[in-house]
């Protein structure tokens, strides 16, 4: 994803009153988020090529708690290797996908881009998957995003359109641990921004709105082609793109900021856990396909 980094003012005014009924009604947020050194230790993890770093993925998703009747390797057509897809499975037919590439560009380590985003997967599924949900969680790891969205766009084209309505929301990882958590306002829906600024709001934790316009695009795009409300979380500013590393020689680990890699894990899980709670009762179905 890149390019062209804007600030955005995010208004979550009109969303936040509407949110502090909903989550009067709800039950107080139940995660568990996982350590700091097991995500460090999973950010570590990050060598190989694209073959070894899904069967990596796989190992980590075990590793969580995902077990083997729960974690499948979905073949892409056009892709040597498959999308990685663990199930927590919930009480009712609602869906929340959660996906982040884990395929690279030859140069640099392609931590920032995007193991970053793939190794919290697991973490995520093991922050959630202790307490009972009403959403079904899917947790995708796409295969070939840099190639042109190849998995993403593989598993969006193979839903049904029950399985579209189902979907309440589609929450892409891209390029973490830049900077503290920012989300590509532009990009995203406004509801589920809304709701992000808020609950980071009540945990005291950084999230501001930059927008990465003109060439880049991310997995979470393919979803918007058929409604699914989606957001992009990432952290890139007008300082790191312009320190060119993405795509290069310096993406590294030693660039990354740990701290604020691991504020955006711990939003990010109770983002999840919050999203169960307040996604709407009758969720506009009519307009999508
Ligand atoms: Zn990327």
């Amino acid at each position: 994803m890149l390019h062209l980094i804007r600030r955005s003012n995010i208004c979550a005014a009109a969303t936040v009153s509407l949110l502090l009924f909903r989550v009067a009604a709800a039950t107080e947020l139940r995660f568990d988020p996982v350590g700091r050194q097991v995500i460090e230790t999973r950010l570590r993890e990050y060598p190989g090529d694209n073959r070894q770093r899904e069967i990596t993925l796989k190992q980590l998703f075990s590793d969580a708690g995902c077990s083997d009747k729960n974690v499948t390797e979905q073949p892409v057509k056009g892709s040597k290797v498959p999308n990685v897809i663990c199930v927590l499975p919930g009480s009712s037919d609602k869906v929340v996908i959660v996906g982040a590439h884990f395929d690279r560009v030859s140069a640099g380590d392609g931590v920032v881009d995007n193991w970053s985003g793939a190794s919290l997967l697991p973490s995520l599924y093991e922050a959630l998957r202790g307490e009972p949900r009403r959403h079904t969680y899917i947790f995708i790891g796409f295969t070939d995003e840099e190639k042109g969205e190849v998995g993403s766009r593989f598993y969006v084209q193979q839903m049904t359109k029950e399985q579209v309505a189902a979907t309440d929301a589609m929450v892409n990882m891209d390029t973490l641990g830049l900077a503290p958590t920012e989300v590509w306002a532009s990009h995203s829906d406004k509801r589920l921004t809304g709701e992000l600024v808020y609950l980071a709001r009540q945990l005291k934790l950084p999230v501001t709105g930059v927008n990465v316009e003109q060439v880049g695009s991310s997995d979470a795009e393919q979803f918007a082609v058929r409604k699914i409300p989606r957001i992009t979380i990432h952290s890139l500013s007008q300082e790191t793109w312009n320190a060119r590393i993405l795509h290069t020689s310096k993406d590294k680990l030693s660039v990354m900021r740990l701290d604020d890699y691991y504020q955006t894990y711990r939003l990010l899980a109770a983002y999840l856990a919050f999203l169960d709670a307040t996604a709407p009762e009758v969720p506009a179905r009519a307009s999508r396909e």
